[in-house]
């Protein structure tokens, strides 16, 4: 018998649950996977908290890295003992999942299974920002929030390859630290940012903005962007940004404002192959590195819900059956 997490109901993180769950059987052209880590997402916690609406009860986790035990009928990419991962499963807060082959990632040998399930869905996340939401190029001046978080510390790094100048946020010493190891080249708190950015571009405003933080940040963020400059809104940890006023956009300068979601760019096999195999190939010859912040145990979901929401994680947050 191997465990599940379930939350019987929306709620806090106290509505996640240790439960017992039955060894899945895969259907035809899925895989069964022992699951060696499960990554723990923000996403996770808008559907456990019902800000997105999932049935209930409700296993969370879309992220998991492990080894196939069995394969469906149909299956050719893949075997027994085969180590994947995914960004796009369900259920994965768990001992076992069963997972469609098509959205499983090979796993290079470089890469641990601590480190192949903390990278898929932020990974590819901080890929598709750079090269699909907004090309990046040599020389444009970025501001990113939360600089410490799971896709805070790799955007950092892979702006800061692209050649990019990067300006980020954190709130604490601890936090700083971590974005200017990653390769920031200036660390704000949040107080005042947009002062500050404008200070540091020369009154001129940034290229770009990615802001994963929402209703806190949405407003300064607008205001740090040169003339048609482009908000990236990617995310809403500090809650959902109101209703705007498309005239905004105007009068700060014909922005763009776009609010991707990693699903829809990973639209057919070779895009999803494209972003995996970047992001994999860089942490296995080490020059994306993947901080892994937090690992409970799976019957800790709650504590690890609990730290993420309550600001208190770095890099990537893991739950290990
Ligand atoms: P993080 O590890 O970045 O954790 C969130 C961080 O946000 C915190 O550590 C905190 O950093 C900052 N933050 C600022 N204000 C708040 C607040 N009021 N409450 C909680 N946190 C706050 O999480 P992830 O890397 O998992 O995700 C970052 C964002 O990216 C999330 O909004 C997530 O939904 C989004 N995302 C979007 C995707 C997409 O395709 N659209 C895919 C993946 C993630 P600090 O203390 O330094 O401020």
């Amino acid at each position: 018998m191997m465990d599940a997490i379930v939350a019987g109901q929306p709620g806090g993180p106290e509505v996640l649950e240790l439960a017992d769950a039955g060894r899945p059987a895969p259907g035809p052209g899925q895989l069964l996977i022992k699951v060696a880590a499960a990554g723990v997402n923000f996403i996770d916690t808008y559907k456990r908290s019902g800000t997105y609406k999932v049935e209930f009860p409700f296993t969370p986790g879309s992220e998991a890295s492990g080894t196939v035990e069995e394969v469906g009928e149909g299956v050719e990419d893949f075997a027994a003992g085969s180590r994947v991962a995914t960004a796009e499963g369900s259920e994965c807060y768990a001992g076992y999942i069963v997972l469609d082959a098509a959205k499983a990632l090979p796993v290079p040998d470089g890469v641990d299974d601590l480190t192949a399930a903390a990278l898929p869905l932020q990974g590819m996340t901080a890929h598709y920002l750079i090269n699909s939401s907004f090309r990046v190029e040599p020389g444009h001046t970025v501001l990113t929030h939360a600089g410490a978080g799971g896709v805070g510390l790799l955007l950092i790094q892979l702006l800061k390859e692209r050649g990019a100048r990067v300006i980020t946020t954190v709130s604490s010493d601890e936090k700083e630290a971590l974005a200017t190891e990653a390769g920031a080249d200036h660390v704000l708190r949040y107080a005042g940012f947009p002062h500050h950015v404008r200070d540091l571009t020369g009154g001129k405003g940034v290229d770009v903005v990615y802001d994963g933080v929402g209703r806190n940040t949405f407003d300064g963020s607008l205001s740090c962007l040169r003339t048609r400059g482009a908000l990236v809104l990617f995310g809403a940890a500090s809650g959902p940004v109101p209703p705007f006023d498309p005239q905004r956009l105007n009068a700060a300068g014909s922005l763009t404002l776009t609010r991707p979601s990693l699903a829809h760019f990973l639209g057919n096999p070779q895009e999803r192959r494209w972003r995996s195999t970047e992001v994999f190939d860089a942490a296995a010859k080490g020059s994306l590195k993947v901080r892994i912040g937090g690992s409970y145990p799976l019957a800790e979901a709650r504590q690890a819900h609990e730290d993420l929401e309550g600001r208190r994680t770095t890099g990537k947050v893991l739950l290990v059956p």
